[in-house]
Parts: structure tokens; C-alpha cells; sequence
């Protein structure tokens, strides 16, 4: 398994940029491009154009735009250029791999940038970073944002609970679920914050996903993800704005599990990737064929007591950023829960992983006849 899933952001960092002499053998004039951050040395977003002299099919895999899941996003990564990318056709058909659009994220084992910013909430299309997005967001912020330094493990673990009771009574799951989810643009201390300017990490993918639609006729978009839904299953999400239901996708590609980005399948987003690829296409690039999607890992589980530990993971891991704790266990604690939350470590959950990620690319690749 260790073959597959790295260590540390540089083992995984290390592993892609050795990929490129095997992509080179077949797309010659394959280039590793590199987006050093800013601010912080030795992190850097990188990414591999292997191009097709006819430029009509372009796939693109992304990785770690939720720092964390990007362990996991490696694994599928090097099963795509070792098992589906000898099997493309090199003269019509291309290939974008990008690896940690939120480096830190991934070194630092965080699901948000450096900026405390989810990247998933800040592709903003028109740059209109809107405060009142989500006004039902102060209904649930006791909950979700505790405002203390953790002091016991089991203490906080009560508290949550009863928290979790009270906002299950009122203003009731469907509220709740939107509220904490849906993202937020004015508080940089509660998740799901969607920031008040595009990231460098989401600057970076902007730049490319346009770059693609200008230069080929078709692009098929697969950003990695994990921790939402059933334990042992890999879900296809999708854009509410393309126009397959979940159910003619699941038929077409012959992959189980399909859900759009919405209350009723998935919970809703606002400044999803996915959402901002389409409405980029439809506005500058209605001629190009698009399809962009998630791959999303589910680990703890769908049920409703797994959702409630999965957002306990989230709740505990960004308390203890702000507030601390005095107590080195607790640390450890918090930060285990939250490592299984986003990069389980069961062999069997591994190996359920990769074959589902190789189900999906066999579907999706076949469907559009690249394979
Ligand atoms: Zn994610």
C-alpha cells in the first residue's frame, strides 16, 4: 500500500515529479510546470501538460485542493498515469495532472490553505466574495465554532453532544446541514470559510482550466476528495449545472454511486470548483464539450451518527488551531481523529479506495471512447 499512498506532501511531491520521464515516453513534449507560493519555501503547486498534437480530448486530475485528502488524491493520481494513461491515445488525446493546489494544507495536515480559506468555497466566478451567502450561519456557530481552548477530550466531547441535540431540535437537520456546509465569507475562524479573494491555489487552477477549454475541443475534469459518504464506496459528485441527471451518469459511466451537488443528493456549495469550470465554459467557451466532477472517498461513514463524528473531526481540528489546549494528549487525539476522517489508514479501506478509482476512470474514460 505505502507504494501507493505517500507520507508527506514531499514524498508525494517527489513521487509525481518522477512520473514525468514514464508520461514522456508517450507524450514526448510532456512539461512540468511549477507555481512556487509566495510566501512559504519549499511548498509549490505543481503540474504536468502532456499534450496531444490534435488537441481534442484534454483529462484533468487535480489533487489536494483540500490539503489533507491529497494523500489519498497521489494514490489515484498514480494509478491514472500507470495504468489508464499508457492506454489514451497520445496523438488526440492529452492530459493535465495537478498536484497540491493547497500544498500547506497537505504538509500541515489541514484541510484548509494557510489562510484558513476551504478553496472548494472560494471559486468564486465573478469575484462577488457576497458576506450574506449564508445567513442561516449564526444558527449553528455555536456548534460548530466553539469559542474555547479544549481542556478535556471527553468534556468537550458532552458539550458537542449536547450542542448537536439542541441544533438537531432547532433549527433541525436540513438547516444545520446547510448552514455549516453551504460556506461563508466573513468569518475566518469557522470552516467552510470561502475567503474575500481568490487563493493563489485557486488563481492557479482558474489560469490552467482556462487554458485547457482555449486549447482542446472536449475536457473532462476529476478533482480527488475524501470523507463525505458511505465508508467502502467512492461517490461521483457532480455539478448541478451540467445537464446528465446522477442517474444517466451512473448509466453511462456503469459506476454505482453518482450524486449532484445539491441539498436533496449531496448538501448544496457556493464557490464550488466544478460550478465556477461550468460557468466558464458557458460563457466564454459554449462551443467546448466539458465534464467536471469530484471523486469523493467516504470514510467514517453516511449514517447519522457517523455525519455527527465526521463533524465532530472538523469541529475539534479547527478549535484546537485557534484555541489550543494545554494538554500534549489531546493534540494527538484530535489530530488522529482528523487523519482518519481524511486519510484512513485501514489496508482494507486503501485497497477499496484504489478499486474504486480504477472503476471509475475504466467508466468514465470508456464512455467518452478515450480507452
Ligand atoms: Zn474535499
Amino acid at each position: 500500500m505505502d507504494a501507493y499512498f505517500p507520507s508527506t506532501y514531499e514524498d508525494s511531491r517527489a513521487r509525481f515529479l518522477q512520473s514525468l520521464s514514464l508520461i514522456q515516453q508517450k507524450w514526448h513534449s510532456t512539461q512540468l510546470e511549477t507555481y512556487p507560493l509566495k510566501n512559504f519555501h519549499g511548498l509549490s503547486i505543481d503540474w504536468l501538460w502532456a499534450h496531444a498534437p490534435k488537441k481534442e480530448t484534454l483529462v484533468i486530475l487535480s489533487s489536494a485542493e483540500h490539503g489533507i485528502e491529497g494523500y489519498v488524491g497521489y494514490a489515484l493520481m498514480k494509478i491514472f498515469i500507470e495504468e489508464f494513461a499508457p492506454r489514451l491515445d497520445p496523438e488526440n488525446t492529452g492530459f493535465l495532472l495537478i498536484h497540491g493546489l493547497n500544498p500547506w494544507g497537505m504538509k500541515h495536515h489541514r484541510k484548509v490553505n494557510e489562510n484558513s480559506v476551504d478553496l472548494n468555497r472560494n471559486f468564486v466566478f465573478d469575484g462577488n466574495f457576497d458576506s450574506a451567502i449564508n445567513p442561516e450561519f449564526h444558527l449553528v456557530e455555536k456548534l460548530i465554532n466553539p469559542q474555547r481552548r479544549i481542556e478535556s477530550f471527553g468534556l468537550e466531547s458532552i458539550r458537542y453532544w449536547v450542542g448537536v441535540i439542541r441544533t438537531l431540535i432547532k433549527p433541525g437537520m436540513a438547516v444545520s446541514t446547510r448552514a455549516s456546509l453551504l460556506g461563508q465569507h466573513h468569518t475566518p475562524n469557522g470552516f467552510f470559510y470561502g475567503g474575500t479573494s481568490h487563493q493563489e491555489g485557486t488563481a492557479v487552477a482558474m489560469e490552467l482550466y482556462r487554458r485547457a477549454l482555449e486549447e482542446y475541443q472536449s475536457v473532462i475534469q476529476i478533482d480527488m476528495h475524501t470523507g463525505y459518504g458511505p465508508r467502502y464506496q467512492m461517490s461521483i459528485i457532480m455539478s448541478p449545472l451540467d445537464p446528465m441527471t446522477s442517474e444517466e451518469t451512473s448509466k453511462k459511466f456503469n459506476y454505482p454511486l453518482v450524486l449532484k451537488i445539491n441539498a436533496q443528493e449531496f448538501y448544496d456549495i457556493s464557490g464550488d470548483m466544478a460550478a465556477y469550470y461550468y460557468k466558464l465554459r458557458n460563457k466564454n467557451f459554449s462551443d467546448r464539450h466539458l465534464f467536471a466532477c469530484g471523486f469523493e472517498f467516504g470514510t467514517f461513514g453516511s449514517s447519522l451518527p457517523a455525519r455527527i463524528r465526521s463533524l465532530r473531526a472538523m469541529v475539534f481540528e479547527n478549535q484546537l488551531h485557534w484555541h489550543g489546549t494545554k494538554n500534549a494528549r489531546i493534540v494527538d487525539q484530535v489530530r488522529k481523529e482528523f487523519d482518519e476522517f481524511y486519510f484512513p489508514s485501514e489496508t482494507k479501506w486503501r485497497e477499496k479506495a484504489l478499486a474504486d478509482g480504477r472503476q471509475a476512470f475504466e467508466g468514465i474514460l470508456h464512455a467518452y471512447q478515450l480507452i
